[in-house]
């Protein structure tokens, strides 16, 4: 194999545009095919924004012929040359190597294929897929995936910064579950035992009474829930915020500012990656829709689906409150007997609390509440859960030395990926996601 040596790539290939016709050009990437006609082949190169056409020609250039004109595919080679205006070739230019170098020649048979996939069958293979997901990457349609991942993490970024949050981060391993539940991944931690972090939220509420006002955590989220379905991780991107001296109609209004400026963002900066996964995501009106819990119950009942109010909203439920809700919108003043410890209940009817959930259609993004502020109504309650209060002290005495009123939520990143990018399964917008059976690569 050759070595890099002081060789720079000097073009993209999908970015190579008429006027640079005649110009010497470097150009890297992975052989996706190649058509060898006796004295000339055609060889379709690949990177990640695009394919070329190199055509080798035996007679004039034996050297680069050697090289590469019975190279696997997927081997990784750079190539110097011309480029020039083909009808012929798909992308309307070729370009005619005068030298070429091969980098990393590829195994044959592949475990994948790359250029040769059906659309069915990318859907259908998602377990060989995922165990060879640097193959599965160069499939254009994978990658563009990613794209938007990037595009809508940058975006909440920045908006973030706007809005004069500060970026934090929490530890991961802890010694307390965030919500008592069971859903945790225990770990050895020397001689103690601790935990993989569920969530951010007492960690991200301690720091409300830290003066730091506003904030926000994008970082991992552990749960070691069983179930195995299309909506579930074991390991997950949440986004988090509070924000002090706010209720939860502000933390909304961010949230749903925060949708619209993604949705903006991908359509603005990722039209081929949109096209190339067959969307075209409706840009949200504002404000989003703002429906109660009970009018939630009320008309479920009415469609003959029966929930109880107090009961949590099943899966069937949303799916028919989704007929009247197809977008984005928000279910608000839950009960508060179903909602987490730390939701703030109405101070003039505490049966029901300050909580929300973001939906799209019938699918939960996030979930959100202004919190309890007073240590005395966090102790209660934390025993009305059969927690246990000294355990979460390091938590309540952040709340008895000055604390604020404060809101935030808590977003699967994944999950809306997973909307805006039009994919069924929440695993196609992990690049390694773990489940109840993946945990290699
Ligand atoms: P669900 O009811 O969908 O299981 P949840 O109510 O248990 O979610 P929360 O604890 O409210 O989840 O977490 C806040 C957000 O984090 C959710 O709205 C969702 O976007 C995301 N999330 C929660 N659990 C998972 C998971 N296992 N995999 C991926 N994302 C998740
Ligand atoms: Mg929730």
């Amino acid at each position: 194999m050759d070595a890099l040596g002081d060789w720079r790539r000097t073009h993209f290939l999908g970015k190579l545009e008429e006027k640079d016709f005649g110009n010497e050009v470097t150009v890297a990437g992975w052989v996706q095919d190649i058509r060898n006609l006796g004295g000339i082949a055609f060889l379709v190169l690949r990177d990640r924004t695009g394919t070329c056409q190199l055509t080798l020609l035996k007679k004039h250039h034996p050297e680069v012929w050697e090289k590469l004109a019975s190279l696997p595919r997927e081997s990784v080679i750079m190539a110097k040359g011309p480029v020039q205006a083909n009808n012929q070739a798909a992308s309307g230019m070729e370009l005619v190597p005068t030298e070429a170098k091969v980098l990393g020649e590829s195994k044959t048979p592949l475990p994948l294929g790359v250029a040769d996939d059906e659309k069915s069958d990318i859907e259908t293979k998602l377990d060989t897929r995922l165990d060879n997901r640097f193959i599965d990457l160069r499939k254009p349609e994978v990658g563009a995936i990613f794209a938007l991942k990037h595009t809508i993490l940058r975006t909440m970024r920045e908006h973030f910064h706007k809005l004069g949050f500060r970026e934090i981060s929490t530890p991961k391993i802890v010694a307390t579950a965030t919500e008592g539940g069971t859903a945790l991944f225990p770990m050895k931690y020397f001689e103690n035992d601790a935990y993989l972090n569920q969530s951010p939220q007492l960690f991200k509420q301690i720091m409300m009474a830290s003066g730091m006002d506003n904030i926000y955590e994008i970082g991992p989220a552990f749960r070691a829930e069983e179930h195995d379905t299309v909506r579930h991780l074991n390991e997950f991107i949440s986004v988090d915020i509070e924000m002090a001296f706010s209720d939860e109609e502000d933390v909304m209004q961010v949230l749903e500012d925060l949708v619209y400026q993604s949705v903006l963002a991908i359509r603005n900066e990722n039209p081929d990656e949109l096209a190339l996964l067959g969307v075209d995501p409706d840009i949200p009106a504002l404000p989003f829709p703002r429906v109660t819990y009970t009018e939630c119950v009320e008309y479920v009942n009415s469609q003959g689906v029966e929930v109880e109010w107090g009961e949590d909203l099943s899966m069937e439920a949303m799916k028919v409150l989704a007929k009247k809700y197809p977008d984005w919108s928000f279910v608000t003043r839950w009960p508060t007997a179903i909602k987490p410890f730390y939701a703030q209940p109405y101070e003039d009817d505490p049966l029901v609390c300050r909580a929300f959930d973001l939906n799209y259609a019938h699918q939960e993004i996030t979930s959100g509440a202004q919190r309890v502020h007073d240590p005395e109504m966090l102790k209660a309650n934390l025993k009305r859960m059969g927690l246990d209060p000294e355990e979460f002290d390091f938590y309540v005495k952040a709340f008895e030395y000055g604390m604020p009123p404060h809101s935030g939520w808590g977003l699967g990143i994944e999950r809306i990926v997973m909307i805006l990018a039009g994919l069924s399964n929440i695993r196609e917008t992990v690049l390694f996601p773990r489940d109840r059976y993946r945990l290699v690569p």
